[in-house]
């Protein structure tokens, strides 16, 4: 195999569809390395077997290309839309129904966030990336698994407001 050559360039490829995912945005948005490929496949098949999606009512995941470090040797991707919804609209539901829950205290308040956890699938994308994928850590950095619920949900609950900030509107990872 040409990867695992030392020294040799793994070809690109694009993160390709699962039977209960579906890629919608254009195969130049997220071109990677076969290895990040086939885990994105493996943890997307995962995320969405889990949410109740078949391959008769597969969910749709949009890529967007990134430009810096990972992504420029195809080690990255990043997730921008899941459902046809955004992850920024997503996260905007989550506080808001948060925020909601809070209000109302006690027994409401689980009942509502044990619904929004069954339904949010922003949230559930990002939280079964967190527990499923086996993401790059370079030494000496946090795993490289960055969202808008990185301080909430891990793995690098110090993330900066900075950090925090550019990943308000996509997932990104890196193998
Ligand atoms: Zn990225």
């Amino acid at each position: 195999m040409a990867d695992g050559r030392p020294g040799s360039e793994p070809r690109l490829v694009t993160v390709p569809s699962g039977s209960a995912y579906q890629v919608a945005s254009s195969p130049s948005a997220a071109m990677v390395t076969p290895a990040l490929a086939r885990e994105l496949r493996r943890v997307l098949e995962v995320f969405a077997r889990g949410a109740g999606f078949d391959e008769r009512r597969p969910v749709s995941a949009f890529f967007k290309p990134g430009i810096f470090g990972h992504h420029q040797v195809g080690r990255a991707a990043d997730i921008y839309a899941i459902g046809g919804i955004g992850l920024d609209r997503w996260k905007a539901r989550w506080d808001e129904a948060l925020r909601k829950a809070r209000e109302a205290g006690g027994s409401v308040a689980e009942g509502e966030m044990r619904a929004e956890r069954a339904t949010n699938l922003g949230w559930r994308l990002y939280t079964t990336m967190a527990a499923e994928g086996r993401w790059a850590q370079p030494y000496g950095y946090p795993v490289q698994l960055f969202g808008p619920w990185t301080r909430t949900e891990g793995p690098w609950r110090y993330i900066s407001d900075r950090l925090l900030h550019a990943h308000r509107d996509h997932i990104h990872v890196a193998k």
